[in-house]
């Protein structure tokens, strides 16, 4: 659809609009943030002769400060809870430009209709722009020191909870990306990079990448796919070798897959990972209540792990405004809470994967809100630093355990 517009209707300029995403501006441009499918279009219409600008966080749209007239735009989304943003940025452009907008990204394609009547734009493109998913990103649109990289599109797999299959329903993989690097710090935006049936011949040049110093290092933003790393152990030493930091394997399941778990953990211990540097992604606040959940915390503390978390929204949830501060708590109508969920376990859990993860990082066998917080004298907090958990409960009052199972906020109160 993208090409056909392009090409009948003679364009010369486009802008590319990223809405003001409730994102914090030193995250910005984080990668977990970056519009790659915008910097993937602007590389197709440049190829094209069409003039690109490219409008981060839609300020100067809203502030008025635009001086650039362009023929058509072109809307990323996001999220479906944050959906009102990219209806308040197609309106702006829609009363300043009067021009066709196309919004694509996830809400466009999970929810086409509704973002085509929500946002009165007059375009929806939904999934992957075939023509733009060739070329290499135009990163002289962004200041970042890190590329992104499709290695496949979609997934073999089709888990209740996930929408991979809704807006990549096919799955395509590539079988070399070695002329796509142009940096030294590579992400994959893979929903399952060990699924690619060549992803051998990925990893040996990316390890042949990195003996020429061409890369630094590479990064999954998803987790690795345990199942495959059980039938294949061999992968995990290749993705060590090929620079792989800091790997996540996914825990969606009950706390009875405990073993299979630890083995894959294992494996990538085997492969030369740290403990302390591996994740499990775990998806809460879903199917699995607290008590479980927090089993399950308990048992990657055991394995030295750290806990990347995911709070569940419905893909079609339109709004989520669950705020992390909020002492005296949030109902339904706020955000959405699961019914095997209540908003205080929801928070406590969450705090607990924090205090876990701060353990795991700097070694400690513990955790103490006020020593982090500097509340105890230094002397006090430098001294107990290493202590087992008994030790600093006698002198530090609020000291947390993490390898102790949490029933209830009372035993954890920030
Ligand atoms: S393996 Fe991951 S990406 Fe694939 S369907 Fe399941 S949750 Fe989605």
């Amino acid at each position: 659809m993208i090409k056909e517009l392009v090409k009948k209707s003679k364009i010369k300029k486009a802008l590319l609009v990223e809405p003001n995403f409730p994102i914090a501006n030193k995250s910005r441009n984080h990668k977990d943030f970056l519009p790659i499918g915008l910097l993937k279009i602007s590389s197709y219409l440049k190829s094209k002769d069409i003039e690109v600008k490219l409008l981060r966080f839609d300020e100067d749209l809203i502030s008025g400060t635009i001086d650039f007239k362009p023929d058509i735009v072109f809307v990323t989304s996001l999220f479906t809870y944050w959906s009102s943003y990219v209806t308040e940025t197609v309106k702006l452009c829609k009363k300043k430009f009067g021009v066709d907008v196309i919004v694509g990204g996830i809400y466009a394609s999970l929810m086409p209709e509704d973002c085509k009547k929500n946002t009165g734009c007059d375009y929806v493109h939904c999934g992957v722009f075939e023509e733009a998913e060739k070329l290499i990103p135009d990163y002289d649109l962004v200041d970042v020191d890190y590329q992104i990289i499709h290695s496949t599109r979609g997934c073999i797999r089709r888990c209740g909870p996930c929408g991979v299959y809704e807006i990549e329903p096919k799955f395509t993989y590539k079988k070399s990306i070695k002329e796509e690097i142009i940096k030294k710090k590579i992400i994959f935006y893979d929903n399952n990079f060990l699924a690619n049936k060549y992803v051998e011949n990925i990893l040996n040049e990316l390890i042949e990448l990195k003996k020429e110093k061409k890369i630094n290092y590479c990064e999954s933003q998803s987790g690795f796919d345990g199942r495959i790393l059980n039938k294949k152990p061999f992968l995990g030493k290749l993705l060590k070798k090929s620079g792989f930091k800091n790997p996540k394997i996914a825990w969606d399941g009950s706390f009875d897959e405990k073993d299979n778990i630890r083995k894959q953990v294992n494996i990538l211990i085997e492969s030369g990972f740290k403990p302390s540097e591996i994740s499990i992604f775990v998806l809460y606040n879903f199917e699995i209540p607290y008590v479980e959940m927090e089993r399950k915390r308990v048992e990657a503390w055991k394995l030295g792990v750290q806990i990347s978390d995911c709070r569940y929204r419905p893909l079609s949830a339109d709004f989520d405004n669950y705020s992390p501060h909020k002492r005296t708590g949030q109902s339904k109508e706020d955000y959405f809470i699961h019914p095997k969920w209540t908003d205080e376990e929801i928070r406590l859990f969450r705090r607990n994967i924090r205090s876990h993860n701060i353990c795991i990082r700097l070694g400690s066998k513990y955790y103490s809100p006020s020593a982090e917080r500097k509340r105890i004298s230094i002397d006090l907090a430098r001294k107990y630093r290493m202590s087992d958990y008994k030790t600093a409960k006698k002198h530090i009052q609020d000291a947390w355990n993490p390898a102790e199972f949490h029933e209830n906020s009372k035993s954890h109160l920030i």
